[in-house]
């Protein structure tokens, strides 16, 4: 369960991303407040919209893992092409294979929180809610990054200000390649190849099932992105 004491960490982390023009208009709860005039070495999350809108940067990102027979195999194939992702994992699943988020973590991948038991956060409360992210979160330590990612995208009104409150910035992508749906390695390539923009996001996953067409696309898309001058770096670190 989440502590009292996780808090100023958060809200620091809230007032770095403010700083960096990364977060909009949260409410400012108390402990933010007097987290402001203390120094913090948290970075928080990496800004979406922060440098060169046109740098030919992409970021990949793989959601709900770790799983111990895919994850390993994406993490080979992103090594060989020397490209960075971030992994959204869910807590449950980090919890069960920590050494896997270790393994992410120590090869320069990000880690972002995609919740505890991958449920919609759509129409939950506050404190469902918060359960849900700090739970995981507190799996995470510190290797986890400030970055939510809903599962299966689905948002209400409250889903940001809930995340900004604890000092989280909402990730979704910009190109979904469906790779779970299994339409075939070659469908994969054409999803991200024929879309694949200076600063796309890019949502794969490394569990849920059978994840071999999805290794297979980037045995592919690595080689292809990086033959056409983009650089592959976490969004979250
Ligand atoms: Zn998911």
């Amino acid at each position: 369960m989440p502590t009292r004491s996780r808090i100023p960490v958060l809200a620091a982390s809230l007032l770095a991303a403010l700083a960096l023009g990364g977060v909009q208009h949260p409410a400012l709860t108390h402990s933010a407040a007097s987290a402001a005039t203390r120094p913090t070495t948290d970075t928080g999350p990496l800004p979406v919209a922060s440098g060169e809108p046109d740098a030919k940067i992409v970021y990949l990102t793989f959601d709900d893992g770790p799983h111990p027979r895919w994850t390993p195999q994406i993490l080979q194939v992103l090594d060989q092409y020397r490209a960075h992702a971030t992994f959204f994992v869910i807590g449950q699943q980090a919890d069960r294979y920590g050494a896997l988020v270790r393994r992410e973590h120590a090869a320069g991948h990000g880690i972002g929180n995609h919740t505890w038991s991958h449920r919609p956060l759509q129409g939950v409360s506050y404190a469902r809610f918060r359960q849900e992210v700090l739970r995981t979160q507190q799996v995470l330590g510190p290797l986890g990054s400030h970055c939510l990612r809903p599962p299966y995208g689905a948002m209400d009104s409250h889903t940001r200000q809930y995340a900004e409150s604890l000092g989280f910035q909402v990730v979704l992508w910009t190109i979904d390649t469906r790779d779970w749906q299994r339409p075939g390695a070659s469908v994969i390539v054409q999803s991200v190849l024929s879309r694949v923009r200076p600063r796309s996001i890019i949502v794969f996953h490394d569990a849920g099932g059978d994840r071999a067409q999805t290794v297979a696309a980037l045995r592919t898309i690595l080689p292809r992105l990086r033959a056409a001058g983009y650089e592959m770096v976490p969004i979250c670190r």
